[in-house]
Parts: structure tokens; sequence; C-alpha cells
């Protein structure tokens, strides 16, 4: 406490900004003052909100372009949704002063603030332990500094606020309304524009000492000659197994062979992994190709996933899965082939129920509903 009250009259004697703190941020008691501050409020409003036993919660998912809020009732129904453009914004507070003033009205529709329980963010870059959203690359206001992101919002709304990042939000999704309902461990992949993961042990989601745990996407798969990855090493599976992976193989599979393909007739640089699965699927032998390696190498990446929790099933969810067996065939030979022997054949291997346009704000709904501090 003695902490926490030391940083207050810093930031008040300083006159220091809310999102420009990091620089403050490097001395690692402060980290902890912050936290402590953040989670006694959201307990406090947590409680209230359970005792008053609010009907429904409200997700908003942050993504570069679009900030998706919903209200989502007990059955996953998401009631009410709207939106505001991420980027259009200068500072966080202008973000947070937007979206507040587009959810309140669909906060009324619904009967008005004392009928939610709480409000969950999925947003890049977010660390669930103190409510941040730190140096994200793809958000104007946040690329810089670290945003008090579920503070600001639980300041404005008077209910708890809790954020995680997009794979973590997904997870939270299938558990409480997709096809991990009931599951206790399991690790749900996101096969986007990058590839992210979410890790249940126990009923647990696994945050990590920092809040940062579950980064699968960058687990190296090739130590020698390996792709340069957006995270800056070389190798990672994200390189590979994306949906920016998956175009990046198409290319590299045409300029090594002069193999004939659908896919020859577009500009290399402006293939995409649709592109490569609709050739596939009408039995271009060079896309299949493409969605056998990549399929062959996340099977590989499961199965070393599988010696570190043993879940009950692999969950996918994102663009890449709508390849269906293209993708999930190879995958789950891959994993066979690899998997360590006491393992094979005990992993299910599931696509996300959600629907994908909703499934984000649901993920983000389920934050404030599944965790409890
Ligand atoms: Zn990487």
């Amino acid at each position: 406490m003695a902490n926490s009250i030391i940083f207050a009259e810093n930031k008040l004697r300083l006159g220091i900004r809310n999102e420009c703190l990091h620089f403050i941020l490097l001395s690692p008691c402060i980290i902890f003052a912050r936290e402590t501050i953040y989670q006694t409020k959201y307990h406090q409003l947590k409680m209230e909100a359970q005792i008053t036993r609010r009907p429904y919660t409200i997700g908003l998912d942050l993504g570069g372009t679009n900030a998706v809020f919903g209200i989502v009732d007990a059955q996953g129904n998401i009631l009410e949704h709207t939106s505001i453009k991420t980027q259009q914004y200068s500072t966080a507070e202008d973000f947070v002063n937007a979206g507040v003033e587009a959810l309140m009205p669909i906060v009324d529709k619904v009967g008005g603030i004392n009928k939610i329980e709480g409000m969950g963010i999925g947003a890049p870059n977010s660390n669930f332990y103190d409510g941040t959203i730190a140096y994200a690359p793809n958000i104007s206001w946040a690329h810089e500094c670290v945003v008090p992101f579920a503070k600001m919002f639980s300041d404005k709304l008077s209910v708890p606020v809790a954020i995680t990042n997009d794979a973590n939000a997904a997870a939270l999704g299938e558990m409480t309304y997709g096809v991990a309902r009931g599951m206790k461990n399991f690790i749900m992949i996101t096969l986007g524009t990058g590839v992210g993961a979410g890790i249940v042990i126990n009923g647990q989601m696994v945050y990590g000492s920092d809040g940062m745990a579950g980064e699968l996407g960058h687990v190296i798969m090739r130590r020698e000659n390996g792709r340069t990855c957006g995270c800056g090493r070389k190798g990672c599976l994200e390189a590979y197994c994306s949906a920016t992976g998956v175009a990046r193989t198409a290319r590299e599979f045409l300029g090594t062979s002069n193999e004939p393909s659908l896919l020859r007739d577009m500009n290399p640089e402006e293939i995409t992994s649709l592109d490569v699965s609709k050739a596939a699927a009408k039995g271009d032998a060079l896309s299949l190709r493409v969605y056998e390696f990549t399929g062959k190498m996340l099977g590989e990446a499961c199965a070393d996933f599988m010696t570190f929790c043993s879940p009950e099933a692999f969950v996918f969810f994102g663009g890449l899965t709508k390849a269906g067996d293209l993708l999930m065939k190879p995958l789950i030979k891959g994993y066979e082939e690899n998997v360590l022997g006491i393992f094979r054949g005990k992993a299910k291997f599931l696509v996300s129920s959600l629907d994908g346009a909703g499934a984000a704000v649901l993920g983000a709904s389920a934050i404030a509903k599944n965790i409890e501090h």
C-alpha cells in the first residue's frame, strides 16, 4: 500500500499524463504498485456487480481498424453492438471518450449500466495484470507508450473492466460459449495475419509472471535459414503458418520451380492465403502442397505443445481454418508423426464453432465473465 501511495503522490506532483507513464514503469516496485491499485478497484467493482446480479457483459474487440462493442447475455447472444474507428483519435483519452459515447445508447437499450456485470477487452499488446496496452505497433495512440486502458474505461463506466490479448480472449470465448465448453485443458490457436495462442490449464487461462504468456506463434520452427518474422527473429511459426505465411510459402514454391499453377496468372505480390485455398480446392497441385506444408508444420508445433501441458484439445480459429481438410488433414498427420508416444491419439483437433464476426466480441465479453482476481 505504501508503494501505491508513493506512486499516486508522484503522479500528482509531476502532472504525468497516464498514457506516457512508460519511463516510470522501468521501476519494478512501481509496476507492482500500479497493478495493486487497479486490481483492488477491479475487485471492489466486481463484488458490487455480483451482489446486484447484473445480467449482461460488454465486450470490446479492439482491432487495428475497428473497435467493436457488443452487449452479451449469459447465453452468448450479442444483444446490441456498435463500433468506432480505432485510428481516428490522436490520444487514448479521445478514443475512450468516443467509445463511451458510442456505447451508452446501446447500454441504455438493455436497461442502463446497472444491468452490466463488467466489460472485457480483447486488444493487441495488452496486459491482463495491470490493464494496460503497451507499445502496440498497429494502434496510433498506443504505439509509443503504455495506456492504462482498462482503468480508463472503468473510471468512466463504474463497472469492472479487464483486458487481455485477442488470442486469450478467443480462448475464453470458446470456453464460455464455444467448442471448448466444459474443457479444463486446451490450447486455442488463432490463424490470422499472425499466429496467436491462448493456453488454458486446469480451467485457468495462463498469463504467466508478466501477463504475456502464450506467445506460441513465436516458437522457432526453423533454426537455420528461417524466415524473418514480424517480431524481428527468424524461423517463427507465425512466419510460416499465418495467412501471410501461407502466401509467402506459395511465392517461394512458385519461385523455386517451373511447375504449372493457377497462381502463375497472378502478380506474386498480390497472392493471398484465400487465393491459395481457392486454387487448392480446384486441384492445383502446387497450392495443395502449400497447405500440406503449412498443416504439417502446425501439426509438428502442436506435437511439441502437447508435451508441455497435455491439452485435451487444440482449437483453431481464424481465416486459415476456412481451408478445412486442406489444412486439418496434414496438421493431424504432422502431429501424429511427431508427438511423443504417450500422447498419440489423445488430443482432439477442433475448429471454432463461433461465428467469425461476433466471436471476437464474445471472447472479449467472456474475459469479464470468467476472470476472478
Ligand atoms: Zn516471431
